[in-house]
Order: C-alpha cells, then sequence, then structure tokens
C-alpha cells in the first residue's frame, strides 16, 4: 500500500515535469529568427508558373519568388524575407549571370545586355540581404533579379533603403519586402531610353518597395496587426533621384493603383485597409 502511494506520487511528479517541458517548447522559438517562406505575404499578380502565362510567370527559388515578364525581360515583382538567419559573411560575389531555369525557348537576358546601357543591373532581392552562403549570394546575381536602374537611384536611394532594411534586422526584427517595377521609359547616366538590349528588356518609369516590419517570431502573415509598422516607397527611374528614399514614401494602395496588384494579399482585408492606406513616418536611418 505504501509502494503503491510512493509510485503514483512520484507518477504524479514526472508526468508535470513531462507537461511543463513540452510546454516550453512551444513557446521558445519565439526569439530565434528563422529563414521562412518568401511569398507568405502573398502573390501580388496571381502568378503562376505556366510558361504560357510569359507576362506574369511565376518563378520560385529558394532565395526569392519573383513574377518574371518575358517580354520585359525583367521581373514584375520579386518578393523574400529577411531576418538574420539569412546574413553571414560571404562576400558579394558578382558573378552576373543568365537564369537557366526560365521556359525553354525564352530570351535570356545575360550579365552584357546592360553594356553600354546607361542603367545599372539593378538588384531586386540585394546582394547583401542573401550573405549566408556562396549559393545563395550567386543567386541574386541572376538576371531575372535586375531591372534596369536608374545608377543614382541603385547607388544612392535604394541603397539607402536596403541598408536601413538590415539596420531593422539588426534591431530584432524579420522583414518581408516586395519590390518591382513598372511602366515604361526611364533616364540613366546616358540619356533616356525606353528599353536596351535591342529592345528586349525594358526601362521602367518607376521602381517601388513595400517593406513589412515584425518583431521576430511566428506565424508571421496573422501577426501584422493595423499598427504594424509597413514603409512604401515609389521612386522615379531617373538619374536626377533625390538620394533619400524617405522623399519617395507613399502608400501600398497607391502602388497597387499604379500596378493593379494586391500587395499583402494574406493579410486581413479588415488590416490591409489599415495598413495599406497610411505613409510610413517613422525614423529612416
Ligand atoms: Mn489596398
Ligand atoms: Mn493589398
Amino acid at each position: 500500500m505504501k509502494q503503491a502511494f510512493f509510485r503514483l506520487v512520484t507518477f504524479i511528479v514526472l508526468s508535470t515535469f513531462a507537461v511543463a517541458c513540452s510546454h516550453d517548447d512551444d513557446v521558445a522559438p519565439t526569439t530565434t529568427a528563422t529563414r521562412d517562406e518568401n511569398l507568405a505575404m502573398g502573390n501580388p499578380s496571381g502568378a503562376t508558373a505556366n510558361p504560357a502565362n510569359f507576362s506574369n510567370y511565376l518563378l520560385t527559388k529558394a532565395q526569392y519568388t519573383l513574377s518574371y515578364n518575358r517580354d520585359q525581360g525583367k521581373p514584375n515583382w520579386v518578393s523574400w524575407h529577411l531576418s538574420s538567419a539569412w546574413l553571414g559573411s560571404t562576400p558579394r560575389q558578382d558573378n552576373f549571370g543568365t537564369d537557366n531555369t526560365l521556359p525553354t525557348g525564352w530570351y535570356r537576358v545575360s550579365s552584357s545586355s546592360y553594356s553600354g546601357s546607361g542603367f545599372d543591373r539593378g538588384h531586386n532581392c540585394p546582394s547583401a540581404d542573401r550573405t549566408n552562403s556562396v549559393e545563395d549570394n550567386s543567386a541574386t546575381f541572376l538576371m531575372s533579379n535586375m531591372m534596369p536602374q536608374a545608377p543614382a537611384s541603385n547607388q544612392q536611394t535604394w541603397a539607402g533603403l536596403e541598408n536601413y532594411c538590415r539596420t531593422l534586422v539588426g534591431a530584432g526584427n524579420e522583414l518581408y519586402i516586395i519590390c518591382g517595377s513598372y511602366g515604361k521609359g526611364g533616364s540613366g547616366s546616358n540619356g533616356s531610353a525606353s528599353t536596351i538590349d535591342d529592345g528586349r528588356v525594358t526601362v521602367p518609369a518607376y521602381c517601388w518597395k513595400v517593406v513589412v516590419v515584425l518583431p521576430v517570431g511566428t506565424d508571421d502573415s496573422r501577426r501584422v496587426t493595423a499598427t504594424t509598422r509597413v514603409i512604401a516607397i515609389n521612386t522615379p527611374n531617373t538619374n536626377s533621384i533625390n538620394s533619400s528614399w524617405e522623399n519617395y514614401r507613399t502608400t501600398v494602395d497607391a502602388i497597387e493603383k499604379a500596378t493593379g496588384y494586391d500587395l499583402l494579399s494574406e493579410v486581413s482585408t479588415s488590416i490591409q485597409s489599415a495598413v495599406e492606406s497610411k505613409v510610413d513616418s517613422g525614423p529612416t536611418n
């Protein structure tokens, strides 16, 4: 009898301990940054991985997801997740190259397609956002991730926001970044152009970016609230652009109107209404 009682007490103590441990396992990972789904905030244009959909072709890579436009020789938009789990010490590979995963028969923009055009090979997903391996960094140099961008826009205005995004990651956040370009005709270091590479690559008139800022955690699209910081910019593709990205802040709604896309479509419509109609006024560095 005494022994049975002792066994019962032991059983209760041990099972209480086991329950406490499994509960800890459930809550522990919220402070650990992971690599999450690049398209978690939604597919802005309903892109599909069907070659017949040549102007809105979904291309999914481990490092980013994009909608490619065959006849423009550039992406419509690129979407990626950024957290400290994507960042390391891999140096910039600078190995610009053709994307051989595009459907058979499609024109493949090459590393020299922009040569002498007066436009930079402007990364959508930046090299410095994928530095955890040579493979990850090299993926950002595929020409399917490039847009012809005025040098001042690429090297100053956009570089400034890209750096600020990584500052936000260093402060304990994870980000979802969606950017793209639309329209036709920009002005680079050799003056105006509507296309380059013998008409095979469209020079966009505007380049835009949307950044969703969340403290590191899980279940990200459901954690967006009406007060989540969302930064949106829309920049003219001209070399006379102001170097400060904050001068180009706008609403997500304005970008949706200009492009016809639905951004952040994985977020509930009531939260979208709140975050998409505001112009960010937060810190800029
Ligand atoms: Mn909207
Ligand atoms: Mn939306």
